[in-house]
């Protein structure tokens, strides 16, 4: 894909929510502006929706799954509007790419690589809707065939985030789709834009109207009112793990089944064999890549002592000349925080972490410089001298913002980056064939990178152990996510039996 740079100051786009397959207001006729977090500036305004537009919403997501003819189409119908969406996405990769960054300030070479592959999510996902299948049970009772049936969960609502909104859409949108479920999704305030986009292609690809719909506003309101509506049989959240207990205890009282995929303090383990070139850059990409604003950030540099001085040296030099700048230029290597109050919270850390004892090392502020003063900048930063009971050690920052622990032995590596209330992702740097295998056993994460860092796939199950979350996305077991199974017993001898005993 050619990415063409646009200029920053286009008009302020409106824009409205689909429900139902028709754009609607909000019915308060309340909107939001949506920031660029490079300019400071509003750029759009989305609708404000409360309960009363997220009844409508799960309203028309139940007529389309109960009554319409989603609800009747096999999955290989299913499959070729599936089909037909994921061309129509990599057609519009180049715009989605430049409203994902002009929203939430990644660089526009980072979405436009992830708008690229998202056909894919629904290529694998189509191919997997017409094999959505039960099985044959061998029945322990002669007189009995068994058979047990996959069928959609029914009506879906999903709450994304800020940080890769469709991508992380997607991880839930096309295994729903490939299931036979309906959905509907509150995507993040500051970062709903893109959605509203994509929406547009789903529209156009034929989807029968009330099968995806979209409301924008508040998490309190608008995505309180999703999880919470009864009309919503599984919730499918990812965000911050303190929101995710919310939304699980909300979902709760309706029993809607939840899938979530919360935070993380990831390790990125540096063993004193591994080729360090190699494991710094790993760790420049784990934590200063996206700004740091993922979930699976490596935000815990365990380094042998050995090779603490010369990794430490390798990053601080790389860090002092990453390119800060405007996320649609090509050259640009780091954006600015998605918005203020996030900026604030990093730079918060980084004064924590001075208070807590802890050396910065490199970057620890906001940078200079005329091409970022009003942007919600904060310098690539590194911090030694961190013990993991810190609080920089301990708590998701979601910025650039590198933590390094000094370790020695194996066995205390392993202790220490499983000491955390966390457990989603981990990268292992050795050159030792079975020590990579060893740790990345004994490391208690949902997804462990050996010589690498920050590789996702649409066919590869990604969630997390402990407090970083609930089920898997992707692969196909994300499909069963989306599913109910249901037992046939069909009696085949015709005689009746005591009707007193269970059978
Ligand atoms: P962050 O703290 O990084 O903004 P959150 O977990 O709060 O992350 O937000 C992720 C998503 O959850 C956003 O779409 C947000 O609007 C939504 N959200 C926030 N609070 C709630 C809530 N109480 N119920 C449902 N969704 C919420």
């Amino acid at each position: 894909m050619q990415i063409v740079e646009r200029p920053t100051s286009q008009g302020v786009r409106e824009y409205e929510m689909l429900i139902g397959g028709e754009w609607v207001g909000s019915l308060s006729g309340k909107t939001l502006d949506s920031t660029n977090p490079f300019t400071g500036k509003a750029w759009a305004t989305v609708q404000e929706a409360a309960a009363e537009d997220v009844d409508r919403a799960v309203k028309a997501a139940r007529y389309a799954f109960d009554e319409g003819p989603w609800g009747k189409m096999t999955g290989t119908e299913r499959a070729r509007l599936l089909r037909k969406f994921a061309e129509l996405l990599g057609e519009n990769a180049e715009e989605l790419a430049y409203v994902e960054s002009t929203d939430n300030g990644k660089l526009l070479r980072e979405m436009g690589a992830q708008m690229k592959g998202l056909p894919e999510w629904y290529y694998y996902f189509a191919g997997a809707a017409d094999k959505v299948q039960g099985a044959t049970i061998p029945s322990d009772k002669p007189n009995f065939f068994v058979y047990t049936r996959k069928e959609p969960i029914g009506v879906v609502g999903a709450i994304t985030p800020w940080n890769s909104p469709l991508l992380l859409l997607s991880f839930k949108l096309a295994p729903a789709l490939a299931a036979g479920c309906t959905f509907v999704v509150k995507p993040a305030e500051h970062t709903s834009a893109s959605t509203l986009e994509f929406a547009k292609l789903f529209e156009e690809a034929g989807f029968p109207p009330g099968v995806f719909n979209v409301v924008t506003g508040y998490g309190g309101d608008a995505g309180a009112a999703l999880t919470a509506h009864p009309g919503v049989d599984k919730v499918a959240f990812t965000g911050s793990t303190e929101t995710g207990k919310l939304v699980m205890k909300s979902a709760a009282d309706h029993l809607a089944k939840v899938t979530l995929e919360l935070g993380g303090k990831s390790p990125n383990i540096v063993f004193d064999d591994a080729d360090l070139e190699a494991a710094s850059n790993g760790v420049v990409s784990g934590i200063f890549a996206a700004t740091g604003q993922t979930c699976i950030a490596g935000s815990r540099l365990l380094v042998h002592r050995k090779a603490h001085d010369e990794v430490v040296e390798r990053l601080s030099e790389r860090a002092a000349t990453i390119k800060l700048g405007d996320p649609l230029q090509t050259e640009t290597e780091m954006g600015p925080s998605a918005f203020r109050e996030q900026m604030d919270k990093v730079l918060n850390y980084i004064d924590i972490a001075k208070g807590e004892g802890a050396e910065v090392v490199s970057g620890g502020g906001r940078p200079a410089g005329d091409e970022v003063k009003d942007g919600f900048f904060v310098e690539p930063t590194i911090i030694t001298g961190v013990d993991n009971e810190m609080r920089v050690a301990r708590e998701e920052i979601f910025g650039p913002v590198l933590s390094v622990i000094p370790v020695e032995s194996e066995e205390e590596i392993v202790r220490i980056a499983n000491d955390t209330q966390y457990g989603l992702a981990a990268g292992v740097w050795t050159k030792d064939i079975q020590r990579a295998h060893r740790v990345a056993h004994a490391l208690r994460a949902g997804t462990v990178w050996v010589n690498s860092y920050r590789t996702l796939s649409f066919n590869t199950p990604f969630g997390g152990y402990k407090t970083s979350g609930l089920g898997r996305e992707n692969g196909l077991e994300a499909v069963e996510e989306y599913c109910e199974t249901k037992a046939v017993w069909v009696e085949l001898s015709g005689n009746t039996r005591d009707p007193f005993t269970l059978g």
